[in-house]
């Protein structure tokens, strides 16, 4: 069902196409199309860098191991605190961290202590060194101390049996960390998916042959390279097949032997080169849509035998733009994780820009702020499908709905960052 809106007539002004799906619509249909990936593996630490995991992490130790000191300072008997006055104590050690003072402790004596050193057997207490005064091997203390304070409790970052991880959350650098504070050495995590691309289009030469007339470099492969291998899957680059119906099929067939997701761009723009919906119905089950969204309008999806398989448009712009809104989130719902909603941020645009009512538009700019430390963004100049420097000299997306026609300068518009910190 295409939810383009009731209320608003379609006219020759606008682009309000009845039959074009919502780019919502879209992402909700993939969504509830993937299956994720079942098969685990197990992996060294550092390998598990960016995979999901298929497993909770249960923690077999105590962090801290060790009750230890929070702070530089003396570690002593709470109960040889002052009531009132001085009292005198004898130094009669030091617990610096990794060389603790295996002694023990009692009331009369005080043990110099670092950050992170154990406290010593009988101590409970640790004294702040600035509000101590030091003579030697003698301290003096007074009222200005609480019994039992500035220690680091067993356990009290992570307990021994604590679920620190669940199942289905991504490495990032600070899960490795984590894992690696616990002493876990491997991880079970869940395989990578399969993808397999190719572009088509007889104008098509890779690098390193000759440009004929009108022949271009594929760019798409690159592209989709970059943002695969940034994802973290399996991918099998299969190169550029001809407008050749047997030669489709072919690539078809190969690509969807063993991949878990196959990716191609161009070919799937409305009425164009029929024979590619003819081989995909034959093969599997493809749904060729029109998407409301500019740019990359046209968009197959469906089942190509085992596989997954995503048609996107042949447009360079295109082929980034519907991988980051449809494919990006596929992939990592897939890969067994919630693929969680992309941040957006509200900023003021610098500049005009034009748009039509009708479809939604991902359009090329670039985020900053200006002289308060508020948000601005500007356009990327020519927002062609073709311009690949407009994704290159972009640092986001400025998302402008449906309903939204030209947009004044000074507005405030929805903004995707192409960044993230982690
Ligand atoms: P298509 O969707 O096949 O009609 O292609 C739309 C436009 O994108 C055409 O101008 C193609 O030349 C161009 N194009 C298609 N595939 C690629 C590619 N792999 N690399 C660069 N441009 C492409
Ligand atoms: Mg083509």
């Amino acid at each position: 069902m295409s939810s383009a809106r009731l209320d608003v007539q379609p006219s020759c002004d606008d682009d309000y196409d009845p039959n074009s799906l919502t780019c919502a619509e879209a992402r909700l249909r993939i969504a509830a199309h993937v299956k994720p990936l079942l098969a685990a593996e197990s992996v060294p630490v550092r390998d598990a860098l960016g995979r999901v995991l298929a497993s909770p992490v249960v923690s077999r130790i105590d962090v801290p191991g060790h009750l230890n000191s929070a702070m530089d300072g003396y570690a002593i008997v709470a109960t040889d605190l002052p009531a009132e006055g001085v009292r005198e104590l004898t130094v009669i050690g030091s617990s610096f961290a990794g060389k603790p003072f295996y002694g023990t402790l009692v009331p009369g004596q005080a043990v110099r202590i670092m950050t992170g050193a154990v406290v010593p057997e009988g101590a409970d207490t640790i004294l702040l060194q600035e509000l101590v005064e030091a003579r030697g091997d003698r301290i003096r203390i007074d009222g200005r101390h609480q019994p039992r304070q500035h220690l680091r409790a067993i356990g009290e970052d992570i307990a021994r049996g604590q679920t620190i991880l669940t199942a289905g959350q991504r490495i990032t650098p600070a899960e490795l960390g984590l894992i690696a504070s616990l002493g876990i050495t491997e991880l079970k995590v869940l395989r990578k998916p399969r993808v397999a691309f190719f572009s088509t289009g007889d104008e098509l030469r890779s690098l390193g042959e000759p440009l004929g007339i009108g022949e271009i470099y594929d760019s798409n492969r690159y592209t989709l390279f970059g943002m695969l291998t940034r994802l973290g899957v399996e991918i099998a680059d299969l190169g550029v097949v001809a407008d050749d119906p047997d030669a489709l099929q072919a690539a078809f067939v190969s690509a969807s032997a063993d991949a878990d997701v196959v990716i191609t761009s161009g070919g799937v723009s409305v009425g164009e080169a029929d024979y590619t919906k003819e081989i995909l119905s034959r093969l599997g089950e493809v749904k060729f849509w029109k998407v409301a969204m500019k740019p990359g309008r046209p968009l197959a999806f469906g089942d190509l035998g085992h596989a997954l398989f995503f048609g996107l448009p042949g447009n360079p712009v295109s082929v980034m733009v519907t991988f980051y809104q449809f494919v990006q989130p596929a992939l990592l719902q897939l890969m067994g994780t919630s693929a969680s909603e992309y941040p957006v941020l509200r900023a003021h645009t610098t500049t005009l820009l034009k748009k039509r009512p009708g479809r939604v538009e991902y359009q090329r700019a670039r985020l900053a702020r200006d002289e308060n430390g508020a948000y601005v963004v500007s356009a990327t100049g020519d927002q062609g499908s073709g311009i690949l420097s407009s994704m290159s000299n972009a640092n986001c997306f400025i998302v402008l709905d449906m309903e939204t026609g030209r947009v004044e300068a000074g507005s405030l518009v929805d903004v995707q960052p192409f960044f993230g910190i982690v």
